[in-house]
């Protein structure tokens, strides 16, 4: 490809992983010309690494599961912030996302009588995840793929080129959506990794499908690819994003080896009869049911155990609280010095299950602690600690198009959309998430495409992303005054490790604000070395742009909120306040269209939730959550 070589298409997904395969599916099944980019290889997004399994309804391992009692689990995990409009969608249609993934291909454990096998999980009523053993994400891109490329073979015989309907750029990373003089969707600006050549994709729609944020900190279970490039080019383009205090802190990530701190230990090892200890051996998670799960968690580890072979019998174990509940437990026995040598707390199978079953169920599980930490968790308890895992917040969407808020072709889907889980996202519910809002995305962008205009980006438009990109080559300082990307990127995540991390306090986050605003005029510094070509330095130069504005909206948004909820913890603010769960706060870069110098805020209202949705709830636990002008308003509604 040649520089700046330009092309037309229908439809531009940015991301390759679950969100992005799923829509481009869909988009080119409408009709549309429909063009992938992804960052790294074809087959190697993040959601690759899911380990544990997709959350849908279908009621196979117990048939009590409906899709209310999904919907009602979301917002109860999301502690009621979700788009409640978003939860009911995916509770509704992710069976049938399942269903249509095994008429493509995916082979899923079973039954004993056959149908798709599920397994529990955190904050999930009953069990309620379809599985691939813990490597479930691998199986889901796989059969995504496949689908791609029998659609390519269709396109082959009709028209002569596999390429025609629906074609993957690999190795290409998105550095600006581009629109055209009225503010709508042109096109996207691009790099090829391996050659360092620009190029430009036209479309009037794009599809952001780009995941998450984690690589902002320095603890994470994330991927490299997670920079957060997909925020940060929607608020470049003048759409918000919403609720970026809500990062989720996976409960266990590894703590030891240094090297592997932060890799995921899945919920599965829970959910199939792991139990989490302190250093003075006690199961220590009954000492932290809170008030609002009371009812729904076992009391003693007699009753909690009786309820994995019968759950019926009694009540789920703590160990299976949603992810927030179980991080701020670990965190807490640790703080008070009953922690394990290396700083987690013990997480055991080894005493639960015997090893054979433990080695079928949890074969990632068993070779990654084997391989990394020289740990046989068949016989001995796995040391696990928190973890930068997931981020709710995202850019603001339609909960019925996915189409962003304020830019006309422009739509998010999966990790990088807002809304879907509220303040904390239960364990499934992304693999889900990213089917059936995928879907939509698709289904929604190429209708768009199919009636609108086709627009030319600006050349001043593609010119300044054009120097943008080159700005590391030739920044504004030489010499001792230049910045090292790699110097910047380690400032930057401990940074957000420290003072914006798993517990919140007003004076950290006004420090990280402030460091952050130094680091940004730092970066106005960086120089890269070397030349176009496959060149790491510069890359991780491109992507601090966007960790330092989504760093930045995690920071001023988790100072503005003035409670704790999901997966936001404050310290100085420790309750649920009723008042901040009809409030979103969203994200706007300050300067619009420029570098993203700055954010600010903008609080709106939720909006209310549907009557019948709210019937699905008790009065009284409905009254843990909502304000009084809610409940009322509420009941009227049902009359
Ligand atoms: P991804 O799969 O990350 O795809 C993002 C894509 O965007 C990639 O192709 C990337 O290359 C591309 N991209 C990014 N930036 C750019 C750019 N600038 N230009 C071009 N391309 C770009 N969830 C569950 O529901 N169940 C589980 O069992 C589960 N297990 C997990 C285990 C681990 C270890 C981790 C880390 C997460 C797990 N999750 C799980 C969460 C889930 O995997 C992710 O939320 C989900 O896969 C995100 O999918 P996505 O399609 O939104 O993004």
């Amino acid at each position: 490809m040649t520089d700046t070589e330009r092309q037309q298409w229908d439809v531009i997904v940015v991301g390759a992983g679950g969100a992005g395969l799923r829509a481009a599916i869909e988009a080119r099944a409408r009709g549309a010309r429909t063009a992938v980019l992804c960052k790294s290889l074809f087959g190697k997004a993040h959601t690759v690494m899911a380990e544990g399994g997709i959350a849908a309804a279908m009621a196979n391992a117990n048939p009590h599961d409906t899709w209310q009692t999904h919907f009602r689990d979301t917002l109860r995990g999301g502690k009621f912030l979700n788009q409640w409009r978003m939860a009911e969608l995916h509770a509704r249609e992710a069976p049938e996302r399942v269903w249509e993934l095994e008429t493509w291909g995916a082979l899923f454990d079973r039954t004993p009588d056959g149908r798709i096998s599920q397994r529990n999980f955190g904050g999930h009523e009953y069990p309620r995840l379809a599985h691939v053993g813990d490597r479930t994400g691998l199986e889901l891109i796989r059969t995504l793929q496949q689908k791609i490329v029998s659609l390519q073979q269709e396109d082959f015989r009709t028209t002569g080129d596999h390429e025609s309907g629906l074609r993957v750029f690999q190795e290409c990373t998105v550095t600006r959506i581009l629109k055209d003089g009225f503010g709508r969707v042109a096109g996207v600006f691009c790099y090829e990794r391996e050659s360092g050549r620009f190029f430009v994709l036209q479309a009037p729609a794009v599809i952001l499908a780009t995941g998450g944020i984690g690589k902002s900190f320095k603890v994470t279970s994330n991927s490299w690819e997670y920079t957060g490039d997909g925020h940060a080019l929607a608020l470049l383009a003048g759409a918000p994003l919403v609720n970026m205090e809500f990062v989720q802190f996976h409960p266990t990530g590894m703590v030891w080896p240094p090297s592997v701190k932060g890799i995921l230990v899945t919920e599965s090892v829970r959910g199939d009869g792991g139990v989490l200890r302190n250093s003075e051996g006690r199961r220590f998670m009954f000492d932290y049911v809170p008030e609002v799960f009371k009812e729904k968690y076992a009391q003693s580890e007699e009753e909690a155990d009786r309820w994995y072979d019968d759950p019926d019998a009694g009540r789920r174990p703590p160990e299976l609280l949603p992810r927030d509940e179980v991080a701020r437990a670990i965190n807490a026995e640790v703080k008070a010095g009953r922690g394990s040598p290396h700083g987690g707390v013990y997480l055991d199978v080894s005493t639960r299950m015997p090893a054979e079953v433990i080695r079928r169920r949890l074969p990632s599980m068993y070779h990654q602690f084997k391989e990394l930490a020289d740990v046989d968790i068949t016989a001995e308890a796995m040391e696990v600690g928190p973890t930068c895992h997931y981020v709710m917040g995202g850019v603001s969407v339609d909960s019925e198009t996915a189409a962003t808020v304020g830019v006309p072709g422009l739509f998010a889907a999966g990790e990088v959309a807002g809304g879907m889980h509220g303040s904390n996202r239960l364990g499934g519910n992304s693999l889900s998430d990213l089917l059936v809002f995928g879907r939509r995305a698709g289904l929604h962008a190429a209708g768009y495409a199919a009636g609108a205009a086709r627009s030319e980006p600006g050349e001043e438009a593609v010119a300044a992303a054009r120097a943008e990109a080159l700005a590391p080559f030739d920044g504004e300082a030489s010499g001792a005054a230049a910045e090292n990307p790699y110097t910047l990127h380690q400032e930057l995540q401990q940074t957000m490790n420290d003072l914006v991390g798993i517990i919140r306090r007003e004076s950290e986050m006004a420090e990280a604000l402030e460091r952050i605003a130094r680091l940004r005029e730092r970066a106005r510094r960086l120089a890269v070395e070397g030349h176009r070509q496959f060149n790491p330095g510069w890359h991780l130069a491109l992507d601090l742009r966007n960790m330092l504005l989504v760093g930045e909206c995690v920071a001023r948004a988790a100072l503005a909120r003035t409670e704790s909820r999901g997966g936001h913890t404050r310290e100085d603010r420790p309750r649920m306040e009723r008042a901040w769960r009809s409030v979103n706060l969203l994200c706007r870069t300050v300067d619009e269209g420029g570098s993203g110098g700055g954010v600010r805020l903008e609080r709106v209202r939720t909006e209310p939730v549907r009557a019948d949705l709210l019937a699905l709830f008790e009065r009284e636990e409905l009254a843990k959550y909502l304000s009084e002008e809610e409940l009322d308003a509420a009941e009227a509604g049902l009359e």
